[in-house]
């Protein structure tokens, strides 16, 4: 998907023009970044960055709630807490999806028992 056309829908469903989240001044904390401006999703995440100058980078943000797509300058130490906040919801998502998958896989394990001790499995299954 590309990210230009998917803000261009949004502006044109309803969204402001403009963004809070001013494209050209240095975001101050981490929550400028990492809480949506429209749907204060706190999930935002980097899609594209560059250097801009100096110890500045401009940074496409995008939330995967409202699909807003942004632009923002971080200077290093932002980027840094950015980074660790980030690394932080990847080893969350990496937690559930280890949970999950055990979860599923206990859920067939029981079935298959179930299904055992019922008969219902002949060796001609296999
Ligand atoms: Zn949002």
């Amino acid at each position: 998907m590309n990210p230009r056309k998917d803000k261009t829908r949004k502006q044109a469903s309803g969204h402001p023009a403009h963004s809070r989240r001013l494209a050209d001044s240095v975001a101050k904390t981490i929550e400028d970044v990492a809480c949506c401006e429209y749907c204060e999703c706190d999930m935002v995440y980097p899609i594209d960055w560059e250097q801009s100058d100096g110890h500045n980078w401009r940074v496409t943000l995008r939330c995967p709630n409202c699909e807003e797509v942004t632009d923002g300058l971080m200077d290093e130490e932002l980027i840094e807490k950015f980074d660790c906040l980030l690394d932080r919801g990847t080893d969350s998502l990496v937690r559930d999806l280890r949970n999950l998958t055990y979860a599923n896989m206990a859920t067939e394990i029981n079935a298959f028992v179930t299904a055992l001790d019922a008969g219902h499995l002949l060796p001609e299954d296999f």
